[in-house]
């Protein structure tokens, strides 16, 4: 069983996989032999997963069986584990709990080498439905405080596999980087009565200046203080807490603001690794404290010393540059 430390100095949560130690050797490059020409997500390989959670599928298909176009199933090698209570306790002045939790896989698409940004608005939009489908089935465990979907695209970026897959996990604790955002919308909150985030989209939209794309329903911007290069974020334009609460016409223009960013990001910076994530709201808690987004991470910098050292990051492109390399790409 995985367990959750609490680091007493800072009030950092770690998990820590205690039941795949790995020693020295283990951190040498490995490829899981059975993984070797092979991939787990291909149609025609589903009894390499364990069995699926949700799909979209044909209707006359079988569970398991080719005829989808997205699936979930549960990580293989889950960092949390579903089954089992949290067991909160100490140990002296120590604070720790069982890792429970769910990690799922949200496999994209059936074809190994189409790039989610590369897939029809309606393909990314099926996407975000999946990702909106597990929250809302998830959020039913009271257990849970907190769901993180991301992706990793590329070695560097964490990517184990190849074919499109992006990743959500449900956690017994709020991340702290989530927290701090929290704290910080809420003091703003607190002074000027209005969310910080929709005055960032309001004034940025007014100066143009870092302005990635816009559509309808969303803004793509290169943040005030980004902390890498072409980092961008998406946004909705209309306050919303939850990023679970879109509804399918919401996701279809959300899915053409992901695509385009993307595409813009990968054409400007021919192919890189990145990482998202989308930062929404806690579960079970006022859910207007924090305006839903996704952070789009290009993976160009390494993060060294200076950086663990301070918390501070070097970011080597104003974002006003990488905004506007980014508008003036032709994807
Ligand atoms: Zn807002």
């Amino acid at each position: 069983m995985p367990e959750l430390r609490k680091d007493p100095i800072t009030g950092r949560w770690v998990i820590i996989a205690s039941d795949r130690p790995k020693r020295p050797e283990d951190f040498l490059k490995y490829e899981a032999p059975e993984m070797i020409g092979k991939c787990p997500f291909e149609p025609g390989h589903e009894e390499m997963t364990p069995p699926e959670i949700l799909a979209f599928r044909d209707k006359e298909t079988a569970a398991n069986k080719p005829g989808w176009t997205v699936r979930v199933v549960p990580n293989r090698h889950p960092a949390l584990r579903v089954e089992g209570e949290l067991d909160r306790r100490g140990e002296g002045m120590f604070d720790l709990m069982n890792g429970i939790g769910a990690h799922e896989i949200i496999i994209e698409t059936p074809d190994h080498d189409l790039k989610l940004e590369d897939q029809p608005p309606e393909g990314i939009a099926a996407v975000l439905r999946a990702y909106r489908e597990r929250s809302h089935d998830l959020r039913k465990d009271a257990r849970f405080k907190y769901i993180l979907i991301f992706r990793n695209h590329g070695e560097p970026a964490g990517a184990m596999l190849q074919h499109p897959h992006s990743q959500l996990m449900a956690m017994p604790v709020v991340p702290k980087r989530v927290q701090e955002e929290i704290n910080g919308a809420k003091q703003y909150f607190k002074m000027r009565e209005r969310c910080v985030f929709c005055d960032m989209i309001r004034e940025e939209l007014a100066a143009r200046k870092r302005v990635v794309l816009e559509n309808e329903g969303f803004v793509v911007l290169a943040p005030f203080a980004s902390r890498f290069p072409f980092e961008t974020w998406v946004l909705p334009k209309k306050h919303s807490g939850d990023f679970a609460a879109m509804d399918d016409a919401a996701i279809l223009v959300c899915a053409r603001a992901f695509k385009e960013a993307l595409k813009r990001t990968t054409q400007v910076l021919t192919d890189p690794p990145y990482n998202f994530v989308i930062h929404t709201s806690p579960l079970q808690e006022n859910e207007d404290e924090l305006h839903w987004h996704a952070e789009i991470i290009p993976r160009l910098t390494r993060v060294a010393g200076f950086e663990w050292g301070t918390g501070f990051y070097i970011n080597p492109t104003p974002p006003e540059e990488a905004a506007d390399f980014l508008r003036s790409a032709q994807p």
